[in-house]
């Protein structure tokens, strides 16, 4: 292809080289236009099976590597990063239509991420318990094994990232099953990864039929590790392969952000700050805002401030500098959030603005605020991952509490109110991986991102999510 937007070709990358051609393809879209702009080689079974011999070898290697040359290759990795940001985040807007200034953010904490985990790398500590003179117990911390790792297209750099970074920092190897609809972000990631002289058996990167890569790779015994950022049905289902072989999982899956609004927040700066963070990425975040709850002193002037800045917002292709949202990432999206902002109208919610599929041949929806929404609508209880606002009101506290937990989703929750004592009591009660209070920021790198109930176990980032790729053994000696 001449005119190919890439810098290097979309491959795998098995045992140190790049296979680029001769395998069947995926076309990749841009969103923005619908039109392809490249193909995505699909491994094989014979690929996937040197995939795993690789990851054998590179873990028996890797494990033994010291903790500082594993840290180095890391905060090499972070520099490199940055040093190509602008090509990683024109390559995620491009793939998965985000705005670049949103793909650029997305690519300094990415950068970041891999700069703790190169200072944690070498923060990975046992214990020694006391026993008679001359007699020891130590407790180890090791790394658990060849992991397997399948990352969602929302965030098609960081994504790649937060599964191969804490499991290189911990001594594990890996294979990385990304998209196949945001291949190049991940090619370019790993490319970081090599030129920061990552060793080739370490990282394998594959594309395929994502249920056929799942099984071949979870049935191995080989692999000792799943991680897995996607939907709640796809990480149950992997979650039954894990088991046939107890194998170790985290499971970073859905959510249905609630955003409790009290009457005493400070309404205007609540607003500011919820409507640029609702429709961030489209609404295809996992801990998205989605559902907001707004005490009833303030619900119609919250429902109308809201509506009045959605419209204001600018949608458009992501490469534009204008744009505030782009195109969802691929022609499923629209097409879902269609049908549940028709449910949820004909159920009774009140259509403030947007509900529209956008023009042309991309994937737009315009940015939807609903008001009224009843509890039983579809939206309100399956997770939208798009760019639509419910709104209801609530009367107290514990009405606020109990909504927020009335799903089986627990993963990132939001909350408004200047109240101390009440602030306290929510971070308590409200079952949730993450909560934000006063802010919408929950990933920070060094704090552990990840959901409870349907929405996951154990956590991403932080020291945690480095534990999460370790195994403990006690060793006693007499
Ligand atoms: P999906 O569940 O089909 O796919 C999600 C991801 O999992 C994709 O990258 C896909 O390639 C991968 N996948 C699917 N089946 C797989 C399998 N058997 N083995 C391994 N990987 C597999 O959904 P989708 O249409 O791509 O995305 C829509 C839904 O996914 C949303 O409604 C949302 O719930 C969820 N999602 C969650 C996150 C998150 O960060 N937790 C990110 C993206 C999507």
């Amino acid at each position: 292809m001449t005119d190919s937007p890439y810098d290097t070709p979309l491959g795998l990358y098995i045992a140190g080289e790049w296979i680029t051609a001769g395998r069947d393809t995926q076309e990749v879209l841009n969103p923005a236009d619908g039109r392809a702009v490249g193909h995505v080689p699909l491994a094989t079974a014979a690929d996937l099976d040197r995939a795993l011999e690789a990851a054998e070898r590179g873990f028996r290697a890797w494990r033994s590597t010291a903790p500082q040359e594993r840290a180095a290759v890391l905060a090499r990795t972070a520099a490199l990063v940055r040093e190509r940001a602008d090509q990683l985040a024109r390559l995620a807007t491009l793939e998965e239509g985000k705005p670049f200034a949103e793909a650029k953010g997305e690519v300094l904490a990415t950068a970041a991420l891999l700069d703790f985990h190169a200072g944690e790398a070498v923060r990975i500590y046992g214990r020694v318990l006391p026993r008679p003179t001359g007699t020891r117990s130590l407790v180890l911390h090791q790394p658990v094994g060849p992991v397997a790792a399948f990352c969602a297209w929302n965030f098609p750099v960081m994504n790649p990232v937060r599964k191969l970074s804490p499991a290189i920092a911990a001594g594990c190897s890996v294979i990385l099953k990304p998209s196949e609809e945001t291949p190049g972000a991940a090619v370019a990631i790993l490319r970081c990864f090599q030129d920061a002289g990552l060793p080739g058996d370490v990282a394998q990167l594959v594309f395929g039929v994502p249920d056929a890569v799942s099984r071949h790779l979870l049935a191995s015994p080989v692999t000792r590790k799943l991680s897995f950022t996607g939907s709640v049905p796809v990480g149950k289902h992997l979650l039954k392969l894990a088991a046939d072989t107890v194998m170790k999982s985290t499971m970073e899956l859905g959510g249905h952000g609630p955003v409790l609004v009290f009457d005493d927040c400070d309404l205007e700066r609540t607003l500011d700050t919820l409507v640029a963070h609702k429709f961030r990425n489209a609404g295809q975040v996992c801990v998205a805002p989605t559902r907001f709850h707004v005490q009833q002193g303030i619900y119609e002037r919250f429902a109308q401030g809201f509506a009045e800045r959605t419209k204001a917002l600018k949608l458009g292709n992501g490469l534009d500098k204008a744009t505030q949202m782009g195109p969802m990432a691929n022609q499923r999206r629209p097409e879902a959030i269609a049908g549940l902002v028709e449910q949820a109208v004909g159920a009774g919610a009140k259509l403030l603005t947007g509900g529209a599929r956008g023009e042309g041949e991309g994937f737009f929806f315009t940015p939807t605020v609903l008001a009224d929404v009843p509890l039983s609508s579809s939206a309100m209880n399956e997770e939208p991952f798009g760019p639509v606002a419910l709104i209801g009101s609530f009367a107290s506290a514990d009405d606020a509490i109990t909504e927020a937990n009335r799903l089986p989703y627990g993963l990132g929750a939001y909350c408004f109110t200047e109240n101390g004592r009440l602030q306290n009591r929510l971070g308590d009660e409200i079952e949730a991986g993450m909560v934000a209070i006063n802010t919408v920021r929950l990933s920070w790198g060094d704090a552990p991102f990840g959901g409870v109930k349907d929405s996951g176990f154990g956590s991403e980032d932080g020291p945690e999510g480095i534990a999460a790729h370790l195994v403990t053994k006690a060793v006693h000696i007499a």
